[in-house]
């Protein structure tokens, strides 16, 4: 302590210097950001308040884990950032536009180019062959027939799949059909991956398949937001976020959003320790 301070530290810089930030990086514009999001459900007596007041900024390429116990408001998140529902209040904008200034038309179209779903349940089409099902979101994008199939095959190619394209779901797994729902969910080039406990139905070493993927995807540049209560799967995040009773308690940073997803290339790795 007996060591000179330095100059600046001596009182040669004025007392109105700003405090350094505590993010040095720029911050670009968030793909997601909820600003104070409320959601009621019903009215009067029977009102529900399923968010009340969360504001979450997502930044591309971060790969976001939202945590919580049932109930907590993670499907309703899930549904305002996806577009299939608005808030009662406060604000939802996606790349920058405020979707409180769009009429449903206008949101369907925001969601088609944007988003990729992928639910617990895989919502595939039954009779129809992963290849068909892959090729469904692309049947009102106006493509030829050939240029459906080819982009199909790739995203089929991508989760793996390259040779079971021709199977119909009953004929796959559940780990599989997962991944055909990841392939349809890709197949559109969406900026962001939304998926709703997409491990639910499977078992561990399908969950790790699947996250493998993700993984992939987010370090191909995809934004991932995954709700999940599994703390496996919330290992493969770069950010965790906790909700309870519809407010966000907890919000930890791994890794940078510009940064490759933790667990990258290290398949079999169990949960990270706590
Ligand atoms: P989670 O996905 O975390 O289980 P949800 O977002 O589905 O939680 O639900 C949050 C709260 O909102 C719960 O109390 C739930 O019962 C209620 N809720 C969800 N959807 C509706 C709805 N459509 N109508 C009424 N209440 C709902
Ligand atoms: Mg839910």
């Amino acid at each position: 302590m007996t060591r000179p301070l330095p100059r600046h530290a001596a009182g040669a810089t004025p007392k109105t210097q700003p405090l350094p930030a505590a993010r040095p990086e720029p911050q670009p514009q968030p793909v997601i950001r909820l600003v104070s999001v409320v959601k009621t459900y019903g009215t009067g007596e029977a009102a529900v308040q399923a968010l009340r007041g969360v504001s979450l900024d997502v930044a591309g390429r971060d790969y976001v884990a939202i945590m919580g116990a049932s109930g907590s408001g993670k499907s309703t998140m899930m549904n305002i950032i996806g577009c299939l529902d608005v808030p009662s209040e406060g604000q939802f904008l996606i790349d920058g536009i405020d979707t409180g200034s769009l009429d449903e038309q206008q949101l369907a179209v925001l969601r088609n180019r944007k988003i990729g779903f992928v639910f617990q349940a895989f919502n595939l089409i039954p009779r129809m062959t992963a290849l068909a099902n892959v090729e469904l979101p692309l049947s009102y994008a106006g493509l030829r027939a050939a240029e459906r199939r080819r982009r199909a095959e790739a995203a089929l190619r991508l989760v793996g799949l390259a040779d079971r394209m021709n199977a119909q779901p009953m004929q796959l797994s559940g780990g599989q059909q997962q991944r055909v729902a990841v392939a349809r969910a890709l197949v559109t080039s969406p900026s962001l991956i939304l998926a709703d406990e997409p491990t639910g139905n499977l078992d561990t070493r399908a969950s790790r398949d699947l996250m493998e993927v993700f993984d992939r995807l987010n370090a191909a540049g995809r934004t991932i937001v995954v709700i999940t209560h599994e703390a496996d799967v919330a290992a493969h995040a770069k950010r965790v976020v906790g909700i309870q009773d519809g407010h966000i308690v907890a919000d930890r940073r791994i890794t940078a959003p510009g940064a490759p997803p933790p667990l990258l290339g290290r398949p079999g790795r169990g949960p990270v320790p706590s």
